[in-house]
């Protein structure tokens, strides 16, 4: 089998090596375990999971339809003690962020979202619909990086992530596409060139602890059905052929896996693992340069997340959004400032900081040109920012999750103003001085991976390389320092 291995000798050339069958195990394999392999063997997985994800999708569209905030009411408080925007942004998504991170694409696994577009491919393929391939552009994930703009710049504009209402409008929008997409569009296409958060999945969680991986190569090479890959078994309902079309063979990286487990169950052979190993694993497979779309989605999301940790600090975020709010007041557009605040974040600064980054990469001869510059900068960077990211993850949960109780009571009884009722909870579960820590360590930890990235991958042993990724990360550790001032 032919699977290769990435390392850096001692001159910092790269290294690549055909994996032998002494190293081909790299972790341990979960499988060992008897109630996991059960679980996975069940035909109702992950079927059973997504189900329920859907069902608590449908019932927080319900309970947040038509709900605005009220009048006189602070919309974040009122956010915080509603349980569709308390859930949605305050929970979903600062685990999602956490388990990407740390698990890898393990969300996938559950989500309702894929359940959706497969029964609907599967409707299509019943009907005689012709569907289409996705087109190399659509796969490039051009529209997932636009879809992850426009969300962010709704976020912005029209406090999307405040609005139980809106959240509401946010999770149809999501069933909907996906419905369509996989309507249309045949081999999971929704995953694989639609799913807004599909790329951000594939950036962060590719240190992920959790891989699949195909174990002996001997095994590999003698086996003669080759379920994992026979376009027969594809559109089977269970133990299919990869449906992300990879090949669970090679597979050698978490961006683009899954980790549906549907080759697992195919390969007769039992040669399917399923790896807990050591965070960013030495022997994936990594770019030199990350690709146009995953780069603009980098640099978009640096923005973001600076914004975000910047809200946890408030003489921080004065200064940060001191620009747009210069612009909105000078120019009279008071109806749109969030939309103007929203492509500082998104577009602007984004542009300035990695004009900074890249201009010192060429200068330290890393790159050739400041596209090529960004490209290189994208995979190291985006492990530092994705340490923001938790940072700002535990900082909001931390903030949010106290009111999870009331939040039920609201939604039971019809009350869901309760922001203005009154709210006896304590909504700090740990003090913002630990948040701060915790940061700060995760920004450290990031930064040691990141320079291990960047000496895997970078063109030739050149520690003025480093330096974007220190002033990054002395950055974010400076905000982060101030969490809670
Ligand atoms: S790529 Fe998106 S839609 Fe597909 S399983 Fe992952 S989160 Fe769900
Ligand atoms: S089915 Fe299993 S043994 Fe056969 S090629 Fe695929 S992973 Fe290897
Ligand atoms: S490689 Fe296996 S686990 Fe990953 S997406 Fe394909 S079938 Fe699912």
């Amino acid at each position: 089998m032919k699977n290769d291995r990435y390392f850096v000798d001692d001159d910092g050339a790269i290294i690549s090596e055909t994996r032998t069958e002494k190293t081909i195990r790299d972790g341990y394999n979960l499988l060992d375990i008897a109630l996991v392999r059960k679980l996975i063997n069940w035909k109702g997985f992950p079927y059973t999971f997504q189900a329920i994800m859907l069902l608590v999708f449908v019932g927080l569209i319900f309970i947040g339809w038509q709900v605005y905030t009220p009048e006189g009411v602070n919309d974040k408080l009122f956010a915080k003690t509603n349980i569709v925007t308390l859930v949605i942004w305050g929970i979903w998504w600062p685990l999602m962020v956490w388990f990407a991170v740390t698990m890898g694409r393990v969300w996938c696994m559950i989500c309702p979202l894929e359940l959706v577009s497969n029964i609907t491919e599967r409707l299509s393929r019943k009907l005689g619909v012709k569907q289409k391939p996705l087109s190399k552009w659509i796969r490039s994930g051009a529209i997932i990086v636009f879809l992850y703009a426009l969300i962010q710049l709704l976020v912005a504009g029209i406090n999307l992530h405040r609005i139980p209402a809106y959240t509401s409008f946010f999770l149809i929008g999501l069933l909907t596409i996906s419905a369509f997409v996989g309507f249309f569009f045949k081999d999971r296409a929704f995953c694989r060139g639609f799913c807004p958060i599909g790329m951000l999945l594939n950036a962060y969680g590719r240190g992920g602890m959790i891989a699949v991986r195909a174990g002996s190569g001997n095994t590999c090479q003698g086996c003669t059905g080759k379920d994992c890959i026979m376009a027969c078994n594809r559109n089977k309902l269970d133990a299919r052929s990869c449906p992300s079309l990879l090949n669970p063979i090679k597979l050698n990286s978490n961006k683009d896996c899954l980790v549906c487990r549907q080759c697992i169950k195919s390969c007769e052979p039992d040669n399917m693992q399923l790896l807990l190993r050591k965070p960013f694993d030495k022997n994936d497979a990594r770019e030199e340069k990350a690709s146009w779309a995953l780069t603009i989605f980098i640099m978009l999301v640096s923005g973001f997340v600076t914004s975000e940790l910047t809200t946890e600090w408030n003489a921080a975020n004065k200064i940060f959004v001191a620009l747009p709010e210069y612009i909105t007041n000078i120019t009279g557009l008071h109806s749109i400032a969030g939309f103007i605040e929203g492509l500082w974040i998104i577009v602007i600064y984004p542009l300035l900081l990695w004009t900074i980054f890249g201009t010192i990469t060429i200068l330290t001869k890393g790159a050739e040109s400041l596209t090529d510059a960004w490209r290189r900068l994208a995979l190291p960077l985006v492990v530092i920012i994705s340490a923001g990211h938790l940072t700002k993850a535990i900082a909001k949960l931390n903030a949010w999750i106290g009111f999870l109780p009331n939040s039920f009571t609201n939604a039971t009884n019809g009350n869901t103003n309760a922001a203005t009722a009154g709210i006896n909870v304590t909504p700090f579960l740990i003090s913002n001085q630990f948040v701060s820590i915790i940061g700060l360590t995760l920004l450290t930890i990031a930064l040691i991976y990141s320079l291990r990235v960047e000496k895997i991958t970078g063109k030739q042993k050149s520690y003025p390389r480093f330096i974007p990724k220190i002033i990054l990360y002395l950055f974010f550790s400076f905000i982060a320092f101030g969490i809670g001032l």
